[in-house]
């Protein structure tokens, strides 16, 4: 069967996802099905609202790894992404349709980013240190907590780490509201890398589901908005 007309491709042409490469038969299967839980939440006729009615193309990084990036209209998944990493890259997507709309609003809705214009230089010049000192030969890896972006009033979706910061947490939080439980695995797991401090981060003690914990709330609240009414 032609590419272009597998139902698969065909559902997710419909729906303004576009896959360009080689996509074997199964991840097609899988991204209609990451696609379709989201749409679960919007309505299949909504997907291209919520998306700004800009078009969205898949391909592969060719890159070793379970990641992936996103560039304008562009998600590249490396070759053993997971469903979290579309889901996560699509919330990406989502952010930068809207100008970065999202991101903004669900940080100052949790009071998220204290300090952050201090905190992100620095934790960029962290990060340039650490190469430095790599060069001279010390090995050890700088990770100064302190310097991490604060996730405010409400715990972040999946913990915190020196990579984390108001778009992470924009698209932890889409992410977590297509995979709830692996976001609450997650989370739970993040708090057992780390001391007291990060205790509340585990939501799953507190709430039964992502979408009952502040920032569930208000990235839910947001999906629909971003939607035309019912
Ligand atoms: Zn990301």
């Amino acid at each position: 069967m032609n590419k272009e007309t597998a139902p698969d491709h065909q559902k997710l042409t419909q729906m303004d996802v576009h896959l360009t490469g080689d996509w074997t038969p199964e991840e097609a299967a899988r991204i209609l099905k990451v696609i379709q839980k989201l749409a679960s939440q919007t309505g299949e006729q909504s997907l291209p609202t919520l998306f700004n009615h800009r078009p969205t193309t898949l391909h592969h990084s060719n890159r070793p790894g379970r990641v992936g990036h996103t560039r304008g209209e562009d998600i590249y998944l490396d070759n053993e992404w997971t469903d979290w990493t579309l889901a996560h890259e699509l919330g990406h997507r989502w952010n930068i349709t809207w100008g970065r709309k999202p991101e903004l609003e669900l940080r100052h809705a949790t009071r998220a980013g204290k300090l952050e214009w201090l905190k992100r230089p620095l934790r960029l010049f962290e990060k340039w240190l650490e190469r430095f000192l790599k060069r001279l030969g010390f090995k050890n890896r700088i990770d100064w907590q302190a310097l991490w972006y604060d996730p405010g009033d409400a715990p972040p979706p999946c913990g915190v780490d020196r990579n984390f910061n108001a778009s992470e947490d924009l698209a932890e939080s889409f992410a977590a509201m297509i995979f709830p439980q692996d976001a609450k695995r997650r989370a739970a797991k993040a708090v057992g890398r780390l001391t007291k401090q990060s205790e509340h981060w585990n939501w799953g003690k507190q709430f039964t589901s992502f979408d009952q914990t502040p920032r569930g709330k208000i990235t839910h609240q947001k999906i629909r908005r971003h939607s035309p009414p019912d």
